[in-house]
Parts: structure tokens; C-alpha cells; sequence
């Protein structure tokens, strides 16, 4: 049996928790881990003096694989984000973000399958930010020919492979006339190799208020970075909240798995936060390390609790902790 080496970082604020549910239960499914565990951002500076340490860089290249949770981004000043860091460093170009309900967990909008795929490297996340003048700030929007139609053919060839039906591109091009509008050219572009798959493009304000009104009108949504973010979020109230939708950060060197959600410091260490959005991007990760059948067994055992309703946690109107939560998976693996 082989043993996959994997970092792990814990993450900070509700990560160490949610992380250590995670990995208990991966170890109990029997596949063999060899974790390399790495603190990041605050944390990591703390220790290093740095706040994504050079053994963490070289942990991933050489593994290729990392678990991570989230990790506290200050509000304007201080570091840049650590996500965003290790996205563009490992060109992980795709953001690939499932929304599906879990069968037995009662929504406002049964059986919603969407699968959101989101530009992970430029946009206004490249982070060029100056004052030009005093109370004068100006933000770059960087969008390329380049990164638009890799994450074009990602979510294409996604929907061919997996038998989905449409994708819509998600702009302003509006207003935007030239990121944005380059943005869904090469969406457009890319589309014309996939005859099968219905096309569409939507303005992304109208979007939200389409999602809202009816999610079953949508099947990929490929986004550029900040409307891919916002937009998750939004979609992960369909499908019981932040606490359940697990993502994976992919690029042709490297993945990195971690929940849509923060580091949630209004409810950090209590042992209260759900830790399937972490445990579901786990289930993501196996499947990426051809771990098939411990991906299906676990993903069975999440299902299997959130049907008996009898040990969920609080964001999902249950009473359990993410201790308790993550025993009740354990018992039925
Ligand atoms: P958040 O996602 O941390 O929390 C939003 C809300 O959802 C909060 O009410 C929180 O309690 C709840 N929530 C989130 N995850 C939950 C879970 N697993 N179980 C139960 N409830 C959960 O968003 P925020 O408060 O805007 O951000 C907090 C910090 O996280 C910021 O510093 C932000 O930069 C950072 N952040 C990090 C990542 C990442 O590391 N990938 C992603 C998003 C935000
Ligand atoms: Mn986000």
C-alpha cells in the first residue's frame, strides 16, 4: 500500500480544529499518510520570521499535494494573502469549487449541483495597489489572453468530462469594456471547440439575483478571480453555508485543497465549526491521489451522518461539536 506524502497546513483561527477532524478521519479510512505539517502567515512569522516559510515552499514542490486550512488575512495593511501568495507561486491557476447538496441535509434549494471554476492568478487579486496621489488610490485589473483561455479550456474540459451540459462566463464587460470583455472572448473562443455544451455569458450583478431566483438554471460558472470569489460564497448558502463547500486550488505542478471559507475568528476555539467543507476538499484530494474508493467510503460516511441528523453542528441547526462531529464520521467509516 503506498503512503502519500502530503503538507498540511493547519491553518490558524478555526483551521488547527477543522484540520485535526480532517486528518483523524483520513487516517481512520486506512489510506497511509506521511504529513508534513507547516504554519503559515502570523504564525509562521512568529517562528520564522517569515510568513510563508521557505520549507513550506520546498514541502510542496517536492510533494505536490497539500491540505490546507484557512489562514487570517489582516485588513489593509500587514502581509498579503497567503492564499493568494501560494496560488501564484504554484500557478495554480484553476479554483475548482463544487456546490452540491448533501443528500439528507434539508435546503431551501434541493438538489442545486453547480460547479463553480474560478481564475486563481490575476485579475484585481495581483494585488497592484498604489497611491497615486494623496486620497487617490489606484487598483490594476490584470486580465490575459493567456490565463483566460487556460481557465476557459479547464472548465470546458471539465464539462465535457464529467457530462455537464452548460457553462456561462460571468463578466462586466459593461463596464469593463477591455478586461472583462477580453476575458469573455477567450471564453467564447474556447467554446467553439465544444460544440455539445450550451454557451452563455452573463452580467454578473444579474447573476446573483439569477442564482438567488433559480440556481437550477446554472451547471459550470466560470468566473475571473474576485467575481469567482464572491459568488462562491453566495452559492455556498444553497448548500448549507460556508461549513460545507470544499475547493481545490489546481495547476499543472501542483494542488492545493482547502475550503471556500476563512479562518471564522467569531467562532474559533470552541469546538464549534463544521469541518466538512475541509473534510470534503479531503474527499477532492484523494480522488486526486487515485484513493477512489477511500474518496467514496468517506464521502458515504458524511452522507450517512447528515441523513441521521444526530450529530450535526450548530451552522447546519445541529447541537454537536467538530469533536463530535468528526467521532460520528469515524463510526461510520
Ligand atoms: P469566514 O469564511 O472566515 O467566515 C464567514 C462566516 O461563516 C462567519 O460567520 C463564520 O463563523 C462562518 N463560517 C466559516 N467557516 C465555517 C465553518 N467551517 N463552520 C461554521 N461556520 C463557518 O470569512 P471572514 O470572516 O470574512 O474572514 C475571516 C478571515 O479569513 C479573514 O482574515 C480572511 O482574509 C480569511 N480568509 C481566508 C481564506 C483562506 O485561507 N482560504 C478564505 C477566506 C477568508
Ligand atoms: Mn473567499
Amino acid at each position: 500500500q503506498k503512503t502519500h506524502k502530503v503538507t498540511l497546513i493547519p491553518g490558524d483561527g478555526i483551521g488547527p480544529e477543522v484540520s485535526n477532524a480532517v486528518v483523524r478521519i483520513l487516517e481512520a479510512s486506512g489510506v497511509k499518510f506521511d504529513w508534513e505539517s507547516y504554519a503559515a502567515g502570523a504564525e509562521a512569522f512568529e517562528k520564522y520570521k517569515e510568513y510563508i516559510p521557505k520549507e513550506l515552499y520546498e514541502s510542496i514542490e517536492r510533494n505536490k499535494v497539500a491540505l490546507k486550512g484557512p489562514v487570517t488575512t489582516p485588513i489593509g495593511g500587514g502581509f498579503s494573502s497567503i492564499n493568494v501568495t501560494l496560488r501564484k507561486k504554484f500557478e495554480l491557476f484553476a479554483n475548482f469549487r463544487p456546490i452540491k447538496n448533501l443528500p439528507g441535509l434539508e435546503t431551501r434549494y434541493p438538489g442545486v449541483d453547480l460547479i463553480i471554476i474560478r481564475e486563481n492568478t490575476e485579475g484585481l487579486y495581483v494585488g497592484l495597489e498604489h497611491e497615486v496621489v494623496p486620497g487617490v488610490v489606484e487598483a490594476l485589473k490584470i486580465v490575459t489572453e493567456k490565463a483566460s483561455t487556460r481557465i476557459a479550456k479547464f472548465a470546458f474540459e471539465y464539462a465535457r468530462k464529467h457530462g455537464r451540459k452548460k457553462v456561462h462566463a460571468i463578466h462586466k464587460a459593461n463596464i469593463m469594456k477591455m478586461s472583462d470583455g477580453l476575458f469573455i472572448r477567450c471564453s467564447k473562443n474556447v467554446s467553439k471547440d465544444f460544440p455539445e455544451i450550451t454557451y452563455g455569458e452573463h452580467i454578473v450583478d444579474n447573476t446573483c439575483m439569477q442564482l438567488v431566483t433559480n440556481p437550477y438554471q446554472y451547471d459550470v460558472l466560470l468566473l475571473e478571480n474576485l467575481y469567482g470569489d464572491i459568488v462562491s460564497d453566495l452559492c455556498a448558502a444553497f448548500v448549507g453555508g460556508l461549513g460545507l463547500v470544499p475547493g481545490a486550488n489546481l495547476g499543472h505542478e501542483a494542488a492545493i485543497f482547502e475550503a471556500v471559507h476563512g479562518s471564522a475568528p467569531d467562532i474559533a476555539g470552541k469546538d464549534i465549526a463544521n469541518p466538512t467543507a475541509l473534510l470534503q476538499s479531503a474527499v477532492l484530494m484523494l480522488r486526486h491521489l487515485d484513493e477512489e474508493a477511500a474518496a467514496d467510503r468517506i464521502q458515504a460516511a458524511i452522507e450517512k451522518v447528515y441523513t441521521e441528523k444526530k450529530t450535526l453542528t450548530r451552522d447546519v441547526h445541529g447541537t454537536a461539536g467538530t469533536t463530535a462531529f468528526a467521532d460520528a464520521v469515524i463510526a461510520a467509516l
